[in-house]
Formats: structure tokens, sequence, C-alpha cells
């Protein structure tokens, strides 16, 4: 191992596996330092990973990165206690070249992803964990100390890709302890189920996929969704509210995945299935106002530990993907420049602000703090919007002028017309 390389990354999840790839590729002598016994051993994901993001940095990836199946159908379930307004898009047009996003297992991605920049050049280490930035007395970011016996490592530029806790930024002051309603907690499950019992149960064929996310009774009227995606043949099924929602709801993350398994109206799907196994992590979900300082002299910060998630789209994995690419296109410019400082640096940031990370995080900047502060949306109109359907939808010989009055009332009962136009309102100022 040479004293000193170009970069170290530390983390191969997709932040940075992608700027490793993308530094390896353009000749830069690069580390890559992941805690777990291989890249994905510990890294847990929904499983929905999109293809622009990732063509941008692996053309053609499809062809032979180990994807589980093209998703054809995004479904939404607004779900009661004992039924469902749903809504979905189903387009086969998904289910072929380029595609738009597949589900994948994380342990099988993660592995294959960092074994690309590693055939680019970069060395992997994995089993190691870094415990800080080493930093010189100007303030400068040099290198990395591991948990590893003379474990220092040098660089001119080290990259902070180490997931949603990120400790090494932490300590390094870019950002505090994050907040209860800044992070999500997660429960999921990989469950096997014949791939035949799959496609009957989702109406897809061998190689298409469905991914369904749930509001309402799935988080028990908490900020949060459930999910199902298909695997090959397995079915990926997790829950996950605002830790600050789990807190005031008083509620365990397990009991919840169990609550939702045994759903009514989410059972069926599972029915039979095997347990393969059982994850829990945290999503940074606190959004554009959560983003900590980015760079600094000789360090970069990139996905989930720099808070980059749009919960609202639950895109994570290509915000990781594309803010590990762009670091790594800024460490070529500063390359050039022979100038890792913050300055240079700092077009990371500026690149990052202006792509669709920036816009979209800050187009939902207040969207989930709204959300939480105001329940009455997953709470009350979740509800609400069952029982419509269910009054409208039930031929009971009340004329249909009857049935809509009543419906009205239904939803201005508590909170008046003027409370729910501004609830209208106020939902809709966020999210436009
Ligand atoms: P991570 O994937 O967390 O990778 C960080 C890596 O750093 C890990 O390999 C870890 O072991 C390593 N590491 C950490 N600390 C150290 C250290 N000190 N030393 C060495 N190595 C270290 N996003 C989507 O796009 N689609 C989805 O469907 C989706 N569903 C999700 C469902 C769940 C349950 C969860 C938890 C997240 C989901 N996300 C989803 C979000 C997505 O998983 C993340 O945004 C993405 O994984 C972030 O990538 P990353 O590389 O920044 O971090």
């Amino acid at each position: 191992m040479p004293e000193k390389f170009d970069v170290i990354v530390v983390g191969a999840g997709p932040a940075g596996a992608s700027c490793a790839y993308t530094c390896a590729k353009n000749g830069l002598n690069v580390l890559l330092i992941e805690r777990g016994e291989f890249p994905g051993a510990k890294n847990v994901m929904g499983g929905i990973l999109y293809r622009k993001q990732m063509e941008e940095i692996i053309p053609d990836f499809w062809k032979e990165a180990p994807l589980e199946r093209p998703v054809v159908e995004q479904r939404f379930w607004f779900l009661d206690k004992e039924s469902m307004v749903t809504t979905s898009y189903k387009g086969l047009e998904w289910g072929k070249e380029p595609f738009n996003n597949f589900t994948v297992l994380r342990a099988k991605f993660d592995k294959w992803f960092a074994q690309k920049a590693v055939e680019q050049g970069a060395t992997l280490i994995n089993e190691t964990v870094v415990t800080e930035c080493l930093v010189d007395e100007d303030g400068k970011v040099i290198g990395v100390r591991t948990d590893r016996p003379d474990g220092d490592v040098y660089a001119d530029v080290v990259v902070l890709c180490d997931g949603v806790n990120s400790l090494l930024a932490k300590k390094l002051g870019f950002h505090k302890e994050w907040k209860p309603d800044e992070v999500a907690l997660t429960v999921m499950e990989v469950m096997k189920l014949p791939k035949k019992t799959i496609n009957e149960r989702f109406n897809v064929n061998d190689d298409q996929g469905v991914s369904v996310e749930i509001f309402g009774d799935a988080t028990q009227g908490a900020l949060g969704t459930a999910f199902l995606y298909t695997n090959k043949d397995s079915i990926n099924i997790g829950v996950g509210t605002t830790l600050s929602s789990m807190i005031k709801k008083k509620m365990k993350p397990y009991k919840l995945l169990e609550y939702v398994k045994e759903h009514p109206m989410i059972q069926p799907y599972i029915e039979g299935a095997e347990s393969l196994e059982y994850l829990a992590h945290l999503i940074p979900e606190g959004g554009y106002k959560a983003i900590p300082k980015l760079v600094g002299d000789g360090v970069i910060v990139a996905g989930d530990a720099a808070q980059l998630v749009n919960a609202i789209h639950r895109e994570g994995s290509n915000m990781a993907m594309s803010s590990g690419r762009m670091a790594a296109e800024t460490i070529m410019k500063a390359k050039e420049l022979g100038d890792f400082s913050e300055r240079v640096l700092d077009s990371y940031r500026t690149d990052l602000y202006d792509s669709f990370i920036g816009k979209d995080l800050k187009k939902y900047k207040d969207a989930a703090h709204t959300f939480e502060a105001y329940p009455q949306y997953f709470e009350q109109y979740v509800p609400l919007m069952n029982k419509a359907m269910n009054t409208m939808f039930t031929v009971d010989g009340t004329p249909k002028w009857d049935k809509q009055k009543k419906i009205m009332q239904s939803f201005t009962a508590g909170r008046g017309k003027l409370g729910v136009a501004k609830d209208l309102y106020r939902a809709w100022r966020v999210v436009k």
C-alpha cells in the first residue's frame, strides 16, 4: 500500500463506490475503506435503484449488474383499518431499455459496484473502520485513522461517504447530532416467495417488478410510509417513521412492522413467505435545511452523510451516487490545479446545489416538517378518504347528491370548511 493516496473514500455504499469508481477511472490513486465484511454487508435499502444516475457513472450497467426486477408499476396505497384507496401508474416502457428503476438487494449490488471501482484501479479494504480524520495544524484534513494497527493513511483529499450517522463529519464539526425529526427509523424484512407466486399476486411476469408505497394506517397515522417491493423471488417489506413520531407515539419499530405484515390489506401479499433477513436502519430526512457543511480543506461529504435524501419521492441512492460522482469530478479539477483547499473544493457544493439534488431538496424543504407538525394529513384525511369511497360506492339506494353532501360534511365536521381549506392550501404550498 503506498504511503499516500490521491483520494481516500470512506464507505463503500452507492456514494463511496461512485466516487471511487469515477476517481479511479480518471487515473487517480484511490483507497476505498469499508467497515463491513464486504461492501453491502451492512447496507439497507427498501430496494429501488434509479437507472438515470447510475447510468451516468456506468453506462448500460443493467447488462451486468446484479439487479432484481425493472419496476413497471408504482402503486400508492392509502390505508385504513380494513380498506384502502389506491392509485398507480403502470408503464410497460419501464420494463424495457433504458428502464426507469430496478429493485435491488444491496448486499449483492454494493459488492458488484465496489468491485467495478477496483477494476478501474481503486484499492478496496474491507473490515476496516475509519475512526477519525487526520487534521494538520492548519485545520486541513490530510488522511484518516483506521482501527488497524499502524492504521493511519494519508491522501490529498478524503471523501466522507460513511452514511447517515456520519460520525466523521460530526467529529470535524460539520454538523451536530441529528435531531429526531431529521432521521427516520426504518425496519424491513426480505421475505422469500416463489417467483410464480409473486408474479400472480402482483400481476407481473418474470421481468417486471412492482413498488408499493403505503400511507396512513401502515404507520398508525405517523409521518412515514411502509413499502412492498418485488425482487426476483423475494419481497422486501418495511416501514419507517421519523424518530420524533416514533417517540411521540411511543411506537416500537419491530411492533410496527408486525402490524404492517398482519394488516388485512397487506398480509395476502406475503402469505406463506419465509423471512430471510431482518434489517433496521436510519434514513436522513432532514432535507434541504439539514444539509451540513459539505466541504473543508481536504475533505468532502457525500450521500446520506450529507443528508441527501428526498423522502417525498423515496430517492436516496441516486442522490448518493450523483453526489459521489460530483465529488470525484471536483477532485479531478482540484488535482489539475494542485489545490485541495476548501476554496477549490467548494465547486462540489455549488454543483450539488445547482443539480436536481439541490433543486429537489429545496422544492420540498418544508414538506416533512409540515406533515409532522399537522398530523391530520395522515391521521384523519386518509381514513376520511377511505370512508368517502365507501360512502360513494356502496349501493344502498341513497341518492348520489346526498352521498356527496355526507362526504363533504365528514371532511368539514371536525375542522370546518376554513380548516379544510387551510389544510389543502398548506399541503399544496409545501409540495408545489
Ligand atoms: P450507505 O449506503 O449507508 O453506505 C455507507 C457505507 O459506509 C456503508 O457501507 C458503511 O458500512 C460504511 N461506513 C460507515 N461508517 C464507516 C466507517 N467509519 N469506516 C468505514 N466504513 C464506514 N433510497 C433509494 O434510492 N431507494 C429506495 O428504495 C430506498 N429505500 C430505503 C429503505 C430503507 C429501509 C433505508 C434505510 C434507506 C432507503 N433508501 C432508499 C436510502 C438509501 O439507502 C440511501 O440514501 C443510500 O444508501 C445512501 O448511500 P450512501 O453511500 O451515502 O450511504
